[in-house]
């Protein structure tokens, strides 16, 4: 596999920077293309928001081009600028719809908003009719989610009068609040509401799933999926086996290793006094790189885990911003310029995650800017 050092943004020199974060391009695109085969005959986007949950929007969304993926989803009208920029024929949705005056730069780039409201409806269509152009935006339907998205009754009120509308609706869409707990009884009743919703909209592709529709919940795949976490290696659905790659690696640089006897405690609080002499890694990352500071070990409870020379580490103490201390005890040979693996080598982004009490997708939008990002298999 061929590495390529990205030079790109202001990713700093390999030498220098507190970590490494490897992002396997190879990895996202074969979870891609899996997904695409367990969605078929439906199509397949990729949802690439926040910068593409936090991998990169440019080199994620260009690899999943490559990987054959047309239709792409962001939150913000800036990330489909940046996104087109990259690719010019692609399909791009604008998830958090249409902000007032933004019609016309929408128009520029060739990007569609996903309309979640009449007010976003009635600005988009007087704009297509004012320009006389049949001008393509997606319609949302809000089924239980209470988020973004048109009542059912709004949503009967605009199909009736779809041969009037000025704009050409390309896709009509909803969104699930609990397909991640497969067996929760909303799922069931939105994929019925949505199927009814739909029918309104003939000739009209219809979009419900998310990763965890598109893997739990068959009857939500409709006619276009529209995964994210998945693409990424998280995992979608609770309590079933992850069935995708990891996608990210993260190594944090040893800046010094140190003795501490036994009975001396280590970093803010003193949470954690070592019960024997001890050897501790000084790692160059802390919170402000996204190691959240509730993996952070105490007396009381233990913290996150990481990999040194092979064997699994604790976290001791808490996270500073800028440094976190592992306990190498137990790893002979351990040295000034050696790397501790947070994420990799069989630690995913959601056992890292669940020692913060929150989910992979916080774990990937959370990783740090200072890092050196290396692309592979792209
Ligand atoms: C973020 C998002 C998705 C993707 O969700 P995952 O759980 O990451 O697969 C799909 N649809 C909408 C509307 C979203 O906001």
């Amino acid at each position: 596999m061929k590495t390529d050092v990205s030079t790109a943004g202001t990713s700093p020199a390999p030498g220098e920077a507190g970590g490494q974060l490897t992002v396997d391009l190879g990895a996202l695109a074969a979870n891609w293309r899996e997904l695409k085969r367990r969605a078929a005959p439906a199509r397949c986007s990729a949802v690439v928001k926040a910068d593409g949950y936090g991998l990169g929007l440019t080199p994620v969304a260009m690899a999943l081009a490559k990987a054959g993926c047309e239709t792409f989803f962001v939150a913000l009208l800036e990330e489909a600028r940046r996104l087109r920029a990259a690719l010019p024929a692609a399909t791009i949705y604008v998830l958090d719809g249409l902000m007032p005056g933004t019609a016309p730069e929408f128009r520029n780039l060739r990007v569609e908003p996903v309309l979640g409201s009449r007010a976003e409806i009635d600005e988009w269509d007087a704009f297509a009719r004012d320009r006389g152009e049949l001008l393509p935006a997606a319609i949302h339907i809000d089924t239980g989610m209470e988020r973004l998205g048109l009542s059912t009754d709004e949503a009967r009120a605009r199909a009736e009068r779809l041969p009037l509308l000025h704009f050409k609706p390309s896709l009509v869409m909803s969104h699930f609040a609990c397909a991640d707990e497969p067996a929760h009884p909303l799922n069931a009743k939105q994929i019925a509401a949505f199927r009814e919703l739909a029918a309104l909209f003939p000739g009209t592709p219809a979009s419900l799933a998310n990763s965890a529709g598109l893997l739990a919940h068959p009857a939500s795949h409709f006619d276009l999926v529209r995964p994210g976490i998945s693409i990424y290696g998280g995992r979608a659905v609770i309590g079933q086996e992850n069935p995708m790659q990891p996608v990210v690696r993260l190594d944090l640089r040893i800046l010094q290793v140190r003795h501490a006897v036994k009975g001396a405690s280590i970093g803010y609080g003193a949470t954690r006094t070592f019960s024997r002499d001890s050897r501790l890694a000084i790692c160059a990352a802390g919170y402000a790189d996204g190691i959240f500071r509730a993996v952070g070990s105490s007396d009381q409870r233990n913290g996150a885990e990481l990999i040194v020379a092979g064997r699994r580490c604790p976290l001791a103490g808490r996270v500073s911003m800028d440094l976190i201390a592992v306990d190498v005890t137990e790893v002979p040979d351990v040295k000034r310029g050696d790397f501790a693996t947070l994420l990799g080598d069989g630690i995913g982004v959601d056992e890292f995650a669940a020692h913060a009490g929150t989910i992979g997708y916080e774990t990937l939008t959370n990783l740090g800017r200072r890092y050196t990002r290396v692309y592979v298999g792209g």
